[in-house]
């Protein structure tokens, strides 16, 4: 038993450490507060640590900071935790990277490289997407010079996905909303409806998961991140945090297909049973994903063995009917609130939004740590062997 999880069950089952306060003091109500917090925790790791450091990325929108903590012993892994590659995702992404660091991570071996707020402006915002409308999770594209989207699904269903003119949010505008995607479930059936949507479109900029024309700036920070961080290390797990697709308080790792050489990887750390595959049932590929192309440059410059893997935790039970269309609606109804500022329901619906990816309930965010604990446990037995 690592020193990591002792610490972890001493945590769980008795008080956490009075200078960081109880577990769900982690879930911040701003950016700024856990900017703050971040810094606070890395303080006395650093003063231990002289070659601990935080890596400052500067651009337009501000200043991305990534932790960094060298391997004690043999430099054999990095582990690296990104949050908020979707802005408002990072409320609880930041809440985790905080709550494992507090815990005095020391895996032997292994440095850990935490990534914070990787689409700042939304997570200051409250948006999904960056400044440009992009979602950082679709611009990632391999090759770009050969990549040719096809938005012909998509473009069939612009109409009801990006609707034009101020939104409302009430019982009439919700009915309408149910009418209208009953209808299309009905004529392009679910599975379809949803992977067109979701898999990201590269024609509507003001559209909801737009993928964008160029690489943005976050790209250039991860070529930074490889070539500063990577070259000694032979073996390296990514794990990028999401929320709000899937089940209500369940953590989902998302994998690609079923028989990707990473997907096989992930089944030496995770039971089958907790990895979802992206060919099965309810969920879907994404084009342009981060962690793809961030597995993809370190694989290039280090050869290093990388193994990536999302933890997505559900909030709106997506993988449903019902809780799908709700998701939709809500991510619909923000961004033509976005693209058409001044309606009077708008407090209403960036509070719909922001509860879709970042609960107030107490009890969703206990599950959350729960869960995350016990993933940690099998991640850190893999980066032990
Ligand atoms: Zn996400």
């Amino acid at each position: 038993m690592s020193f990591f999880v002792i610490t972890v069950l001493i945590a769980m089952t008795t008080a956490f450490s009075p200078a960081y306060g109880e577990p769900l003091d982690f879930f911040k109500d701003t950016y700024e507060e856990s900017d703050i917090n971040f810094d606070e925790i890395f303080a006395p790791i650093r003063a231990k640590n002289s070659l601990a450091e935080v890596y400052q990325f500067l651009y337009p929108q501000g200043i991305i900071k990534s932790y960094y903590i060298p391997a004690e012993g043999t430099q054999k892994n990095i582990l690296v935790m990104i949050s908020g590659v979707h802005g408002v995702e990072g409320f609880t992404g930041s809440a985790i990277q905080r709550y494992l660091l507090s815990n005095g991570f020391n895996v032997r071996n292994t440095a850990l490289l935490m990534i914070h707020g990787f689409n700042q402006w939304g997570f200051k915002n409250l948006r999904r997407v960056n400044e440009n409308n992009v979602d950082l999770n679709r611009n990632f594209i391999l090759d770009r010079n050969h990549f040719k989207p096809d938005d012909s699904q998509y473009s069939l269903l612009n109409d009801f996905i990006n609707p034009v003119g101020q939104p409302h949010e009430n019982l009439l505008e919700h009915g309408l909303f149910l009418v209208k995607a009953v209808y299309k479930i009905a004529r392009y059936s679910i599975e379809p409806l949803r992977s067109s949507i979701l898999r990201g479109q590269y024609s509507f900029k003001n559209g909801l998961f737009y993928g964008g024309k160029e690489p943005q700036d976050q790209h250039l920070m991860i070529q930074q991140l490889v070539a500063k961080y990577f070259k000694p290390y032979k073996r390296v797990m990514l794990i990028d945090l999401h929320t709000g697709y899937g089940q209500r308080g369940k953590l989902h790792l998302l994998a690609g297909k079923a028989a990707e050489s990473n997907s096989q990887e992930l089944l030496k750390i995770f039971s089958e049973s907790e990895v979802d595959f992206a060919d099965k049932k309810h969920f879907y590929a994404v084009q342009g994903e981060m962690i793809t192309y961030f597995g993809e440059q370190i694989f290039e410059s280090t050869r290093a063995d990388v193994v990536g893997v999302t933890f997505e935790y559900g909030t709106l039970d997506s993988q449903k009917t019902a809780g799908s269309i709700e998701s939709l609606r809500r991510m619909v109804l923000e961004n033509q609130d976005h693209q058409n500022p001044g309606s009077p329901d708008h407090n209403k619906i960036q509070n719909l939004f922001k509860e879709m990816f970042y609960p107030s309930d107490q009890q969703w965010r206990a599950r959350v740590l729960t869960q995350t604990d016990e993933r940690m446990k099998k991640v850190i037995s893999y980066l032990n062997q």
